[in-house]
């Protein structure tokens, strides 16, 4: 029987994961099955439990579980442990090993545009997927890092845990300041599509804007993005594709070529 293997959210029918590890078991040559697993609020560790104990190899964690996943794996890798999430489990020799691959997943996509280092880069909100990809961003050396929130406070914070990794500053979008090589919005507005409070010169000639969401038509950061003169602009199903890979790496020793998987998944979506 294949290794099995699972997204498990609530919801996660449109989950786009069943797809990307499909493409990449048939690339690699890997025998696996991959579905999804829509488990209710009050299910989600015992459903956890279950799988592995009855034979289960992995799982990838999505909204609204990447925190509970931390609380629930044996061991966490450092990089999960600073996210204080996970989005990939897995069972080791000491139980449950608990990681995050979406910052490396998102710093693997904005380097195929953009080298990181010496950038100035501003990261838009401070929730758990601004966390989660700030280690990452801040291992490739930015001349400068600010996280910008509606709620400042929560900006402060969040730098304040990362000032042992390098040097990050932070503000209100009122206060923002000078202009910026790459913009990454890691804000949840374009869900509602919203756009954010910022201000006239915010991209750097050539500037790249990078909304983690991702969808048919361009997310309300994106449109926004180009009034304000961002040369570049990239949605996040490469960061979704790239996170898959790393998490696929880790689970059977192989690294797939993201690139023709993101090719089908976008001529998928329309
Ligand atoms: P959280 O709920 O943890 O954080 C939400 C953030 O968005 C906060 O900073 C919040 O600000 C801000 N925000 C929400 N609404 C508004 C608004 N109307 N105006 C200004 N700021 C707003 O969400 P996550 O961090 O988990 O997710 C954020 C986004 O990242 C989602 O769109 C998600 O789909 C995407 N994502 C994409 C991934 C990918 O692979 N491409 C992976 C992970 C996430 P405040 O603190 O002031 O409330």
């Amino acid at each position: 029987m294949p290794d099995r293997y699972l997204v498990v959210g609530h919801p996660v029918a449109h989950s786009k994961s069943p797809f990307i590890h499909a493409a990449f078991a048939r690339q690699t040559g890997q025998s696996l099955s991959y579905d999804r697993l829509d488990l209710a609020p009050d299910d989600f560790e015992s459903g956890l439990a279950d799988f592995f104990a009855l034979g289960g190899a992995g799982c990838n964690i999505t909204v609204p579980y990447k925190e509970r996943a931390a609380g629930f794996a044996n061991r966490l890798t450092e990089r999960a442990a600073f996210a204080g999430a996970v989005n990939t489990l897995w069972l080791g020799d000491e139980g449950l090993v608990g990681d995050n691959t979406d910052g490396v997943g998102l710093v693997r996509d904005l380097k195929r545009h953009l080298a990181l280092r010496d950038r100035r880069v501003l990261l838009l909100g401070a929730g758990g997927a601004a966390r989660g990809v700030l280690a990452p961003l801040l291992a490739e050396q930015p001349a400068q890092l600010v996280i910008a929130n509606r709620s400042a406070d929560k900006a402060a914070a969040l730098a304040e845990l990362a000032a042992g990794l390098g040097r990050v500053e932070s503000c209100a979008y009122e206060a923002l300041d000078g202009d910026f090589d790459l913009v990454i919005n890691a804000t949840s507005a374009s869900l509602a599509g919203e756009t954010l409070p910022l201000p006239e010169a915010l991209f750097s000639q050539g500037g790249l804007a990078y909304d983690m969401m991702y969808g048919q038509a361009p997310t309300a950061f994106l449109r926004q993005a180009e009034q304000l003169g961002a040369a570049v602009r990239l949605d996040g199903l490469g960061m979704l594709v790239e996170q898959a890979a790393e998490a696929f790496r880790l689970w059977r020793g192989v690294q797939p070529d993201t690139a023709p998987v993101l090719l089908a998944l976008r001529d998928s979506l329309g």
